[in-house]
C-alpha cells in the first residue's frame, strides 16, 4: 500500500467517523424524545420557527427585519428552554448534538481548504503501521539512542573508541534523516548484532514517515519468504511484496545475511538494489552483520560491488550492547 492508498483509507475513516457521530446524536435525540415528550414538542416548535423564517422572507421587504428579529428571538428563547429542560432532566445541554473528535475541522479533515493537523497526524500514524515497523518506531528513536553504552576504550590498533565511531555514525544518520528526500543516498549499515543498526534505521524511517514519505521495512528473511510464496501464488498483484520493495520511497532491508540459504536471495537482492538505485533513483537502507568478504561469498561480486560502491557505508563497532 502506498501513500495514495493511505490517504484514501484515512479520508474514508474520517467520513465514517462523521457519519457514525451524526447517527449516534440522532439516536440520542430519539431517546430523549421518547423520555421527555415536552422536549419533543419543543423540537417540533423549533422546526416551525425555522420554517417561518422562510415565510417571513416571502412576505416581502416591508418590515422584514422586524419579522426576522421576532423569529430569531423566539428561536433563542426555545433554545434556552430546551437546554433548561435537558439539564432539569439530568442531561448535559448538548447531549444530542454531534460531537466531533476534532473541534478545528469537525472531523472533515480540512480547515479553509487546508488539511487539518488531526488528519495529517492520522496519515502519519497509518504510515507507521503500514511501514511494517509498528512499535519499533515508538521505541527506537534518535532521542533515546544511548551513546554512553559504547565503550570509550580505544579499539585495538585504532586511534578511536567505539563511542567516538558511533558518535560520528549517529550524527551522520541524524543529518541523513533531517535532510531526507527521494534523492538521499542509500545506506549500508555493517556491524555485529546488537550494535544499534536496527535502532538507527528505525529512527531514520520515522523521520521519513513524519515527512510524509512512503516507507517499507522488511527483514530480509521475511522479504524472501514472502517473495518465494508469491512465485507460486500470484493472486494479489497489488499486495506483491516485490512490487512494494521496488515502489516504496524508502526501503529498509534489515538483517541481510540472516536468511537461510536460498537460490532466490542473490537475484532478488540484486534486482531490488539495482532497480531502486539505477532505474528509480530511490534510497534504500540495508543492515547486515556480514563483512564484505562474507557478503561477496553469499551474494556474489555484482551485488557486493554495488553495495560497497554506491551505498554510503557505515561500520558499526563495539561489543553487543544487549549483553552489557
Ligand atoms: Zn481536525
Amino acid at each position: 500500500m502506498g501513500k495514495r492508498e493511505i490517504s484514501e483509507i484515512v479520508s474514508r475513516r474520517f467520513e465514517e467517523r462523521r457519519r457514525d457521530e451524526e447517527l449516534a446524536a440522532r439516536q440520542r435525540r430519539a431517546e430523549l424524545h421518547a423520555k421527555l415528550p415536552e422536549l419533543a414538542a419543543l423540537d417540533r416548535e423549533r422546526g416551525t420557527a425555522a420554517a417561518s423564517l422562510l415565510g417571513a422572507v416571502f412576505q416581502g421587504q416591508d418590515g422584514l427585519e422586524d419579522r426576522l428579529d421576532t423569529i430569531r428571538a423566539r428561536q433563542q428563547d426555545l433554545k434556552k428552554q430546551r437546554a433548561e429542560l435537558l439539564i432539569a432532566a439530568g442531561y448535559p445541554a448538548d447531549y444530542d448534538t454531534a460531537k466531533p473528535r476534532c473541534s478545528k475541522c469537525a472531523d472533515t479533515g480540512f480547515v479553509d481548504g487546508k488539511m487539518c493537523p488531526c488528519m495529517k497526524r492520522e496519515i502519519v500514524m497509518e504510515g507507521y503501521r503500514e511501514s511494517g515497523m509498528g512499535k519499533l518506531l515508538e521505541r527506537q528513536r534518535f532521542d533515546n539512542f544511548d551513546l554512553s553504552r559504547y565503550s570509550d576504550a580505544l579499539l585495538p590498533g585504532k586511534s578511536f573508541s567505539p563511542r567516538q565511531a558511533m558518535e560520528s555514525i549517529y550524527r551522520d544518520c541524524l543529518d541523513w534523516a533531517t535532510d531526507f528526500s527521494l534523492s538521499s543516498p542509500s545506506l549500508l549499515l555493517i556491524g555485529g548484532t546488537g550494535l544499534g543498526k536496527t535502532h538507527l534505521s528505525s529512527a531514520m524511517a520515522k523521520a521519513a514517515i513524519d515527512k510524509g514519505f512512503d516507507v517499507l521495512y522488511l527483514s530480509v528473511p521475511t522479504a524472501l519468504s514472502r517473495a518465494e510464496k508469491e512465485r507460486f501464488d500470484k493472486e494479489d498483484e497489488t499486495e506483491s511484496v516485490t512490487r512494494r520493495m521496488l515502489e516504496a520511497e524508502l526501503l529498509i532491508l534489515d538483517d541481510l545475511g540472516a536468511e537461510s540459504a536460498s537460490a532466490l536471495a542473490p537475484s532478488l537482492i540484486y534486482t531490488v538494489v539495482n532497480e531502486r538505485a539505477a532505474v528509480l533513483g530511490l534510497p534504500t537502507i540495508i543492515n547486515t552483520n556480514l563483512d564484505p568478504q562474507h557478503l561477496e561469498r553469499k551474494y556474489g561480486a555484482a551485488v557486493t560491488s554495488r553495495l560497497l560502491g554506491e551505498f554510503l557505508v557505515m561500520h558499526f563497532v563495539g561489543s553487543d550492547l544487549r549483553l552489557n
